[in-house]
């Protein structure tokens, strides 16, 4: 396998992704993506029966009836019957007009025949007409006019989203149409040669799905120091696709990270009361109850030392924190959930916060700037919400953060002390999760195995 491999050739660089049509019901989501998405001249009306685009009197562009006829078929439904047909709105007659810089409604409505009256009209109807004062250039609104009178008007937001009015017994109506993404899950994996991040643009990952990647192991990595060449990632994830295109990332399912010969798995599991967390396939948070610095990308300038010399005051004072330069105003994240318990001044600290984290936590921030809105003792925060502001109140050489962390009352280093697990999974989810976790890590086993297939067909040939 690897005596194929001629050592003059580069590496390869880019590996198939393999993509898996997601177990939606695709065919529903064609159907209905056709019908938000009117054809230029012609169309059937949007709000009732989805099923007549197929009837080919009403003359759908071609590749999107073809993708809808095939996937009906596909799905054996039914076609229309003549109850159906005669359900149908008169035909519409759009009118296609781009947004130009500089436009206002009253330009737009002008160009295509249309007066001060009929904008009047539209801004005074009902639901989210408001929508139409935030238009700006390239955008498209699309008219539908009989008899010189307005009927309908649609208002393309972007590729999935559109403000649909119409003209109801009592004045227009206006209402949100959201064309539903189709996901597709997707594999990708890669060995680091130098980092994180050119290894993932190789395997085809995004840049935000890097640091998505990057920031569900960031708990137990740090992507900064401890990468090392060979290391390697596998991840399934998802693509929303709309016609046929990727339109944005989804999320990631699965994932697993080898730094330095230790293997890390997460799976993402997802309540409706607890939101999405990503979990060990035993069930333990992948986050830690703490972050271990309250400020994104910080230099420490000074670090925990119980007998250190002052800067200010020049006698052998401990140091009981770890300080983080920062520009004055640099947001201070919350490091854990928990409660403020001290929100005010207090001596050489200056502004300070003081958060305790159920019983046995509490952490310090001190020489803040100001306080983030809302701050006070008794304030509920939860981690990374922004508390306040790096300054350089109470003694402080210049703006910087002195962050100190306490267990039980005595204070440890920030930096070193070992953090504890954010809670695991609920109790009641435990059973489901355990098998989607074993589903999950089967999956990346079986696409990584056919990736190495793949790749060995590939030197074959
Ligand atoms: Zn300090």
């Amino acid at each position: 396998m690897t005596r194929h491999h001629n050592p003059g050739s580069k590496p390869k660089t880019s590996y198939p992704r393999i993509h898996l049509m997601a177990a939606a019901a695709c065919s529903a989501i064609m159907v209905l993506t056709l019908t938000l998405l009117p054809s230029p001249d012609a169309t059937a009306t949007k709000t009732v029966r989805l099923k007549p685009a197929f009837d080919k009197a009403t003359s759908s562009p071609a590749q999107l009836a073809d993708q809808v006829i095939a996937d009906a078929q596909n799905a054996d439904e039914p076609l229309l019957d003549d109850a159906g047909v005669a359900e149908l709105a008169p035909q519409r007659h759009w009118l296609d007009e781009k947004v130009r810089s500089g436009d206002t409604l009253s330009h737009i409505f002008k160009r295509v025949g249309l007066g001060s009256r009929d904008v009047h009209e539209v801004m005074s109807g009902k639901g989210d007409v408001d929508q139409l004062k935030k238009i700006h250039p390239g955008q498209v609104m699309r008219f539908a006019i009989e008899d010189q009178k307005l009927v309908a008007l649609e208002y393309v937001i972007s590729r999935t989203d559109s403000l649909l009015i119409e003209q109801g017994e009592e004045g227009y109506q206006a209402r949100m149409e959201i064309k539903e993404l189709v996901p597709y899950t997707s594999y990708a994996e890669g060995t680091i040669n130098s980092s994180l991040f050119l290894a993932a643009q190789k395997a085809g990952l995004s840049e935000s799905m890097t640091m998505e990647l990057a920031s569900i192991f960031g708990w137990d990595v740090d992507f900064a120091l401890d990468i090392r060449q060979g290391d390697s990632f596998r991840v399934i994830y998802q693509e929303l696709h709309l016609d046929g295109e990727k339109v944005k990332d989804g999320d990631i399912l699965g994932a697993q990270f080898t730094n330095q010969g230790q293997t890390f798995t997460a799976i993402r599991y997802e309540t409706s009361d607890r939101g999405a967390s990503y979990f060990t396939p035993e069930g333990d948070s992948m986050r830690k109850a703490f972050l271990r610095s309250p400020i994104d990308f910080a230099r420490i300038s000074s670090h925990f030392n119980l007998s250190r010399k002052h800067p200010v005051l020049h006698t052998i004072r401990a140091h009981k924190g770890t300080d983080y330069a920062a520009s004055r105003g640099t947001p201070i994240k919350a490091t854990g959930d928990g409660k403020v318990v001290f929100a005010g001044r207090k001596g050489g600290y200056g502004k300070v916060v003081i958060i305790q984290h159920g019983q046995a936590y509490k952490t310090l921030y001190a020489h803040m700037h100001n306080y983030a809105r809302g701050i006070r003792s008794g304030t509920r925060v939860r981690q990374g919400q922004v508390i306040g502001y790096v300054g350089s109140t109470g003694l402080a050489t210049g703006p910087h953060l002195h962050y100190e962390f306490y267990l039980n009352g005595a204070v440890r280093n920030p930096v070193t002390v070992k953090l504890p697990h954010a809670e695991p999974i609920a109790k009641q989810d435990k059973e489901a999760f355990l098998a989607l976790a074993k589903q999950m890590e089967g999956q990346l086993s079986t696409y990584a195995a056919a990736m190495e297939s793949e790749k060995v067909a590939n030197l074959d040939q």
